[in-house]
C-alpha cells in the first residue's frame, strides 16, 4: 500500500546533500514496520514523504491510490485523512482537555454532530485506556498518558495508516513499552503502522519488519522473526 520507487530527497538550502538516496521499498497492508536509524538518518523525512508533507526530489511515492507524481493538490487532504500522526512531543493543545483535543480533529474534518463527536471520541479514549482522564488538561497527565491521548487523536478519524515519529522519545522505558503495545494493538486491528525510532531494542521487540536507514541510505530491510504463539497443547 506504500511504495517508494527510486526516491531521492534533498531540501533546498546551503547544504544540498541527499537526505534520502535511492529508496526502493514497499510496505504491505497490515505491516508494523520500524524505521531505525540515528538522528539525521532521514526517518522523519521518510514519514513526511508518505503524507506528501514533503515531495520526493526524484522518484515517486505511492500510497494507496495516491501517487506523488500525479496527485492533484486538492486530493492531498484526502491522503492525509487516511494517515494518523503521532509525534515525540505529543503536540496536544494545552488549553483543551483530552476529550476536546481528540474531538477537535473530527470537527476539523467536518463532523459537527455533538452525539457523534462524543461517541467517536470516547470510543478511542477507551481504546487507549484514557476514558477516566478525558476531562484533564494535558499538563496534568504523565508523558505516557499524553502520548496515549495523542494516539487517540491519531485514531479518531479511523486512518488506515499510522505514522509515529519517535513516539517513545520523551518517555521512560516502561511507558515507552506501553505506548508500543498500544500501537501494536492498533496494528493488529488492521492499521498499517510505521514507527521511526533510534531504539533498536524496541524495534526488535515490537516490529514485524525493520528498515534501517543510515545517512539517507537503506542499510537493511529485514523481517523480524518472532517465535510462533503456541498454546500449551501444541
Ligand atoms: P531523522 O528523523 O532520522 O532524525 P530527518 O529526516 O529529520 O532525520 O533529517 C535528515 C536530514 O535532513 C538532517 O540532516 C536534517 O538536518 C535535514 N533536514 C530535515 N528537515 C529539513 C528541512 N526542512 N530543511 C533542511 N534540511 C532538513
Amino acid at each position: 500500500m506504500i511504495y517508494f520507487d527510486g526516491v531521492y530527497k534533498r531540501y533546498a538550502g546551503p547544504r544540498e546533500a541527499w537526505v534520502l538516496e535511492n529508496i526502493d521499498l514497499g510496505v504491505d497492508v497490515g505491516e508494523m514496520v520500524f524505521l531505525l536509524g540515528p538522528s539525521g538518518a532521514g526517518k522523519s523525512t521518510f514519514l513526511k514523504l508518505v503524507t506528501l508533507e514533503e515531495r520526493p526530489s526524484r522518484g515517486r511515492v505511492r500510497v494507496q491510490q495516491f501517487d506523488s507524481a500525479t496527485i492533484r493538490r486538492r486530493d492531498i487532504p484526502s491522503l492525509r485523512r487516511r494517515c494518523g500522526m503521532v509525534y515525540q512531543d505529543f503536540r496536544l493543545i494545552r488549553d483543551k482537555t483530552v476529550e476536546e483535543n481528540v474531538a477537535y480533529v473530527l470537527q476539523m474534518t467536518g463532523v459537527l454532530n455533538r452525539d457523534l463527536l462524543r461517541t467517536e471520541t470516547r470510543r478511542v479514549l477507551n481504546r487507549v485506556g484514557l476514558f477516566a482522564k478525558r476531562n484533564e488538561f494535558p499538563e496534568n497527565l504523565s508523558g505516557g498518558e499524553q502520548q496515549r491521548a495523542a494516539i487517540a487523536r491519531a485514531l479518531v478519524h479511523q486512518p488506515t495508516i499510522i505514522l509515529a515519529d519517535e513516539p517513545t522519545g520523551n518517555l521512560d522505558p516502561e511507558m515507552g513499552a506501553e505506548i508500543m503495545q498500544i500501537l501494536r494493538h492498533v496494528n493488529l486491528s488492521g492499521a498499517t503502522v510505521l514507527v521511526a525510532t533510534h531504539d533498536a531494542e524496541l524495534a526488535e521487540r515490537f516490529g514485524d519488519r525493520l528498515i534501517a536507514l543510515e545517512a539517507g541510505k537503506l542499510k537493511a530491510d529485514r523481517r523480524i522473526r518472532r517465535p510462533p504463539q503456541r498454546g500449551p497443547e501444541d
